[in-house]
């Protein structure tokens, strides 16, 4: 089996738009084969001409496309939405309203993995394992919420984008031959995980530890880590 990769995007690939025609894309097509094709000395290459001649020929029969299509969309739509979830777990989280929630800016949730984190101690360089760098650091979580004093009275939401893998919901993984997701099976996107935060429910440096196969936005779709711990911050 094929390792399981990005959702393959032959639109971009052969540099058109969704919904081209035929022709755009046999002339698209055409151009870039003389571009790429291996026997050209200048520009060939195997790799990128394999990439652009699979494009072709899944978009160029009315079949395979049709089915490209339906997931193409199903992906595009993925990406766009921010996945409300209604998480009720335990005190300190709720399911509430939109309009009475105050969002954190994305600036504030702050993943612990990020470089400038590390950067800033000095355990960027070679030879420190990730695990090593949380010893170190004394870092044991995996994301923090940084809020301000004014803040802590509000309901908060946070939406915490992740990485998921999403079942093809088209050979639902089963084949290898299938046209929609180049045989992978899956694919990588991101989902935001949404959690909301009640007055008086939590407290400053507490970590909040998520099961995060419980919060799945749907059975096609699983979030890469098992667990998150989220630490909360008032600056
Ligand atoms: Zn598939």
């Amino acid at each position: 089996m094929k390792p399981r990769g990005e959702f393959p995007d032959y639109y971009t690939c052969l540099g058109i738009r969704f919904g081209a025609s035929l022709d755009e894309i046999k002339k698209n097509f055409r151009a870039l084969a003389k571009e790429l094709h291996p026997d050209n000395p200048q520009t060939g290459s195997k790799t990128a001409f394999q990439k652009i001649l699979k494009a072709y020929q899944i978009l160029s029969s009315e079949r395979d496309r049709k089915i490209y299509d339906y997931a193409y969309s199903s992906f595009i739509n993925s990406q766009i939405e921010s996945t409300r979830q209604s998480l009720l777990h335990k005190e300190w989280v709720n399911e509430v309203q939109n309009q009475n929630t105050y969002s954190i800016p994305h600036s504030r949730i702050v993943f612990a993995h990020s470089v400038t984190e590390y950067a800033k101690i000095g355990l960027m360089r070679k030879g420190y394992r990730m695990k090593d760098r949380r010893k170190w650091t004394g870092i044991n979580y995996d994301v923090e919420i940084r809020i301000e004093p004014d803040e802590v009275s509000k309901i908060l939401r946070a939406n915490i984008p992740l990485t998921v893998r999403k079942l093809c919901p088209i050979c639902l993984g089963s084949d290898i031959h299938c046209s929609s997701c180049g045989g992978n099976g899956s694919y990588k996107s991101s989902k935001n995980l949404i959690i909301d935060l009640l007055p008086n429910r939590w407290k400053n440096g507490q970590i909040l530890e998520l099961e995060l196969s419980r919060y799945r936005p749907d059975k096609l779709t699983h979030f890469k880590k098992k667990k998150l711990k989220i630490k909360l911050s008032i600056l």
